[in-house]
């Protein structure tokens, strides 16, 4: 094209199509649903900016919210085409030709060896997966503020860009042309592309039409060779028709003889799905493989894993809002490294159906960032910005609600694993219900505990709500999770404090000292091995009105009545260990009931670090 400006990808960008384009990969369905959502994603932008600015929609078909696909069968070109926000020319350099989010790096090298392109979507980088199945794409794209666009780019390590001048104006909006590779026939089908609507986009909120053949019955005159003249007899005698009634009957039995029906094949658009909003319908009427799929489709992951749980609800009160929420069953790639500095909330805001945003931290706190689901709210205004909108009052109330709702749902899932329960005898029916649950809260356990501990840390309204869903092993856990209602419910008689402590595995602190004597009186001890447990345990101060005792800190009290005497008689022994070791090593020197075997045992103050603490934070400073 003799106007064209050519670019170069970006290098990863450029690697990311390298491995696309030769890949094996078999499912290279996942095109189809990438582009809708992207076309969807359109959409949604071009409505939520309209609501403070009706003018931004135009008129006649481009103010038409929809999602059209077409077939050229001799060309061998899909086209998906829609009224979304479309792309101006910067943006078309800017969004198909570099990558915005980080970690894409993580998954162009998983992709290298072999990986599942069923998350490209995740990792916002879904668009390339066209050259799945084309070799050639044109992207035709026309956004309010700048002219026509022509994309295009054939995979080569570059792309060029050119005012239209060819096609037809777009009003507004983006159409991607595929130029469909030669073994990627099966997509010029259209029962294939219907079949893959359904099956990937069918909770997409914008109509999707196909311009999908039809056949119908057309009457054409029997005798070939009369049929010009014949049809137009026939035409002008059905118009006197009226007039002469009796005559009638004899006519049309005389059209019969001159007529033959043929089949014929003529274009309509066929709307494809029902834009099922299945927050907005009752609850008892939606079945699990509905929400599983739905679930699906929100999280950009059509593998075979379900979500762990979900839970739909309405609110009602001054703040009424519809709103799903889902325990995914795998926590993403990056949900702890960087905790810190991503959003907080994966779920997706909407003002009476139409979506405002997916990026409102406000929503949930950032312990719960690994849920994902919706809110549906019919209090917040629809006509202000999203600046304003974020400061509104009744976010506050949303979220707190969410999050109650969100830790009821866990609690739930751990209610109705049978591994949990320490109820054996259930009758037989349940048993196979049971199955399905079974070790799915040791699995959320797995993912996402230390979400829960950062909640402790981090939420102290919800401590305790959220201390009854922590699990840990024991001294006699046996290898198995415990909560601490069950600690509780083993305590011994006249204990009175929960005992834990801290370390780097259980391995080692099945050795260590400190719960030799414990382990003899058959007191149970927590253990404590993960990094964050330290922080938790500054938190966490009780539970129940029980206290926690670090059993490698002072204040351990075990009952023993010959103590005081011990003391009596050590009492010079003690005196001079204290002066020998010099007095900013050690606090205090004292006997010591905890022991059994080992004759000594450092012990930390009560307020001060615990020798785990001291390790982790010389691995943190150094
Ligand atoms: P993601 O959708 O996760 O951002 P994609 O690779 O699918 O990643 O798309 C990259 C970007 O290209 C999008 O963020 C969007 O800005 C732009 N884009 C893609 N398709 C369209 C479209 N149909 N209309 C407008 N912009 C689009
Ligand atoms: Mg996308």
């Amino acid at each position: 094209r003799s106007n064209a400006e050519k670019f170069e990808f970006q290098a990863e960008v450029s690697r990311l199509m390298d491995i696309i384009v030769n890949s094996l990969y078999s499912n290279k369905d996942i095109f189809l649903r990438e582009l809708i959502s992207n076309a969807s994603d359109a959409l949604d932008k071009i409505r939520f900016l309209a609501l403070t600015d009706k003018e931004i929609l135009g008129e006649g078909d481009t103010a038409k919210l929809e999602i059209q696909i077409k077939l050229d069968k001799e060309k061998k070109i899909l086209s998906i085409r829609d009224r979304g926000i479309g792309m101006t020319k910067e943006d078309l350099i800017k969004n198909l030709g570099t990558i915005a989010k980080s970690g894409t790096s993580a998954f162009v090298e998983k992709m290298q060896t072999g990986g599942d392109f069923n998350l490209i979507g995740q990792f916002g980088v879904g668009f390339y997966s066209v050259y799945l199945v084309a070799d050639y794409v044109e992207v035709i794209s026309k956004h309010n503020d700048d002219k026509q666009y022509v994309w295009e780019s054939k995979a080569d390590g570059s792309f060029a860009i050119s005012e239209d001048v060819w096609n037809e104006p777009l009003g507004r909006g983006t159409e991607i042309r595929l130029h469909l590779r030669d073994e990627a026939g099966e997509y010029l089908e259209e029962s294939k592309l219907k079949e893959l609507v359904k099956k990937y986009s069918e909770f997409i909120n914008f109509p999707i039409y196909l311009w999908a053949s039809k056949e119908v019955d057309v009457e054409v005159p029997a005798d070939e060779d009369e049929s010009s003249d014949e049809d137009e007899t026939s035409e002008s005698s059905s118009s006197e028709e009226g007039e002469e009634d009796a005559e009638k009957g004899e006519d049309e039995a005389e059209k019969k003889l001159k007529k033959k029906t043929v089949k014929e094949t003529t274009y309509e658009w066929e709307l494809l799905n029902d834009m099922k909003a299945i927050w907005l319908r009752n609850p008892k009427e939606v079945t699990d493989e509905e929400y599983t799929k739905f679930y699906h489709s929100l999280a950009k992951d059509f593998g075979d894993e379900n979500p762990l749980a979900w839970s739909h609800f309405t609110a009602e009160g001054d703040v009424e809002f519809k709103a799903i929420l889902f325990v995914p069953p795998k926590a993403p790639h990056d949900l702890y490294e960087s905790y810190y500095n991503t959003k907080k909330s994966n779920l997706k805001l909407y003002v009476r159906r139409v979506f405002i945003s997916d990026e409102f931290d406000e929503l949930l706190p950032k312990y719960l960032s690994f849920l994902l689901g919706l809110v549906d709210s019919d209090t917040l205004p629809l006509n202000v910005s999203r600046e304003m909108l974020q400061q509104h009052s009744s976010l506050k109330t949303i979220k707190k609600k969410l999050i109650r709702k969100a830790l009821d749902m866990i609690r739930k899932l751990a209610e109705e694993d049978p591994d949990e329960s320490n109820d054996k005898d259930k009758k037989d029916e349940e048993k196979s219900d049971e199955d399905e649950k079974r070790g799915q809260y040791a699995k959320f356990w797995n993912e996402f505990g230390k979400s829960v501990k950062l909640g402790i840390i981090e939420d102290a309204s919800n401590r305790n709500r959220l201390s009854k869903l922590l699990r840990f092993e024991t001294s006699k856990s046996d290898g198995k999770l415990t909560s601490l209602d069950q600690y509780i419910s083993r305590m011994k008689k006249g204990q009175k404090d929960i005992f834990y402590i801290t370390g780097t595995s259980k391995e080692q602190l099945e050795k260590s000292p400190f719960l030799e004597r414990l382990n003899k009186k058959n007191y149970e001890v927590i253990f404590f091995t993960d990094p964050v447990d330290e922080y938790l345990m500054q938190y966490l101060m009780d539970y129940e009105d029980k206290k926690f005792q670090n059993v490698s800190k002072e204040g351990l009290k075990l009952k023993d009545s010959k103590d005081k005497d011990l003391k009596e008689s050590f009492k010079e022994l003690t005196k001079w260990w204290k002066s020998a070791l010099a007095s900013d090593n050690v606090d205090d020197v004292k006997i010591s009931n905890r022991l059994s075997d080992s004759p000594c045992v450092v012990v930390t103050s009560k307020y001060g670090w615990s020798a785990n603490m001291e390790r982790i934070m010389q691995s943190q400073t150094l």
